[in-house]
């Protein structure tokens, strides 16, 4: 049941002095390049001086600007010549940073693809569909060696192509896919289209969702229409990728490998640490790269930590499902709100179909907020407008979990168009 029993099940003592050793090895290495050599010395660090894990927290923290401003070869620690890999955040924001790896950092980073998969279930007998975009993105190529290594049959479809997809999975017999939680929504309406139920010849026994936010119920809404279990999948480019976090079969949180990264959770707006199992940013420091370690880099994504020991045996502590980024909130009348608390209120409402976004707009009388909401194919009569109590519902239900009243717009199912990569749920137009 294990990839790596050693590892994975090693007492913390022993786990802790494993971190201390690659933490050591890291912050020497990471001296090499022109970014933390400069940062180390205006801070007064010495590497040499670090000698317990307490002490990472002498080093200032990187963030997303520093890797902007270190574009593109500031944190290299090694020549190029020793570099095999680029791959690049896939942020829709701001300027484009890039990751290097050498030959050993993929090499580490495959492991922990294998390791995580593994322990979700995944086995040589699989057949495994990657549903996710190659390329620079982390999510196609990661899993696609780690699935590799794992000994599956790895089908590299990528994204989009619905009916290709479709068409793939039922003559090859998929029983394992990787897909982005809101694609694996708006795809069943393909199988709808094409008279394919999902589940129907008992194949498909695991999916992978990752790389976007998503609740509780939109697991349980994939892994019904799927009939198959789905796990959480956790990582950001800047950490390799996916691989970071990962469920076990316990489905309870996602184990963060921290023989590979050292996990901090600290309040966003002073930087001080929060205790266990309460909510903060998620702070990492790469333990295995040589080519570019990142020591202490916020990631701006928002969880917590479960300290509690898994039934599984496994002695990596869990954290929650990720709430978003500190940057998706928004405010609307005062009141802050995470996309995924109206994704969690609308995905527990059967009627409610496979997509939606946030709208919100200036007007004479404040900033309104609009949800618009597809309808579930089979609650859809023809016509929305006759769903008045559907309506009423939904509306009610938001304003419990946010608390402040949308107004609410019922779409046709497929009104919405559907998006291949991570989803954007808001429509901010205050602004224009
Ligand atoms: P990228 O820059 O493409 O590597 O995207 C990494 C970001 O995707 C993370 O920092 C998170 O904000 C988000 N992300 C990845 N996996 C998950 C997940 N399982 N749940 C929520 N957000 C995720
Ligand atoms: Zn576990």
């Amino acid at each position: 049941m294990y990839w790596q029993k050693d590892i994975e099940t090693v007492p913390r003592e022993d786990l802790e002095k494993l971190q201390l050793e690659r933490l050591r090895r890291t912050v020497e290495i990471a001296s090499r390049s022109p970014f933390y050599g400069q940062r180390f010395r205006e801070a007064g660090f010495r590497p040499q001086s670090l000698k317990s894990l307490d002490d990472l927290r002498r080093i200032p923290f990187t963030t997303k600007e520093d890797l902007r401003s270190g574009f593109p070869y500031r944190f290299l620690c090694v020549d190029l010549d020793r570099c095999v890999r680029l791959h690049s955040s896939s942020g829709t924001t701001g300027r484009i940073t890039v990751i290097f790896h050498t030959r050993k950092d993929i090499d580490s980073w495959t492991e922990l693809l294998s390791r995580s998969m593994y322990a979700a279930g995944m086995r040589t007998s699989d057949v495994f569909q990657n549903m996710m975009s190659y390329g620079l993105f982390t999510g196609g190529l990661g899993f696609h060696y780690g699935a590799e290594r794992l000994g599956a049959l790895v089908l590299p479809t990528a994204a989009g192509n619905s009916k290709r997809q479709i068409f793939f999975m039922k003559n090859l017999g998929t029983t394992v896919i990787h897909i982005i939680p809101s694609y694996a929504l708006s795809l069943l309406n393909t199988f709808a289209d094409e008279s394919v139920d999902p589940k129907e010849d008992g194949k498909l026994r695991i999916a992978f969702l990752g790389a976007e936010p998503h609740s509780e119920a939109t697991r349980r809404k994939v892994e019904e229409a799927y009939g198959l279990d789905a796990f959480n999948s956790y990582g950001l480019s800047e950490m390799n990728g996916p691989g970071v976090a990962f469920e076990c079969t316990e489905k309870a949180g996602m184990h963060v490998w921290e023989d590979a990264y050292i996990l901090e959770v600290i309040d966003p707006a002073t930087g001080e640490p929060v205790p266990d199992g309460e909510e903060g940013e998620l702070v990492f420091t790469s333990l295995t790269r040589e080519g570019m370690p990142l020591l202490r880099y916020r990631s701006r994504d928002l969880a917590s930590v479960y300290p509690e020991p898994c039934p599984c045996g496994r002695t990596h502590r869990r954290i929650s499902r990720i709430k978003g980024r500190v940057d998706d909130m928004f405010v609307i009348k005062g009141v802050n709100v995470f996309p995924i608390q109206v994704e969690t209120a609308l995905m527990e409402i059967p009627e409610v179909g496979n997509n939606f976004v946030i709208v919100l707009e200036r007007t004479d009388r404040g900033d309104q907020m609009m949800v618009k909401v597809e309808v579930n194919p089979s609650s859809f009569n023809g016509d929305v407008r006759s769903l008045t109590d559907l309506q009423e519902r939904i509306r009610r239900r938001l304003r419990s979990e946010i608390l402040v009243t949308p107004k609410v717009e019922l779409l046709e199912p497929r009104s919405l168009p559907a998006t291949e990569g991570k989803a954007v749920r808001v429509r901010d137009n205050r602004e224009l």
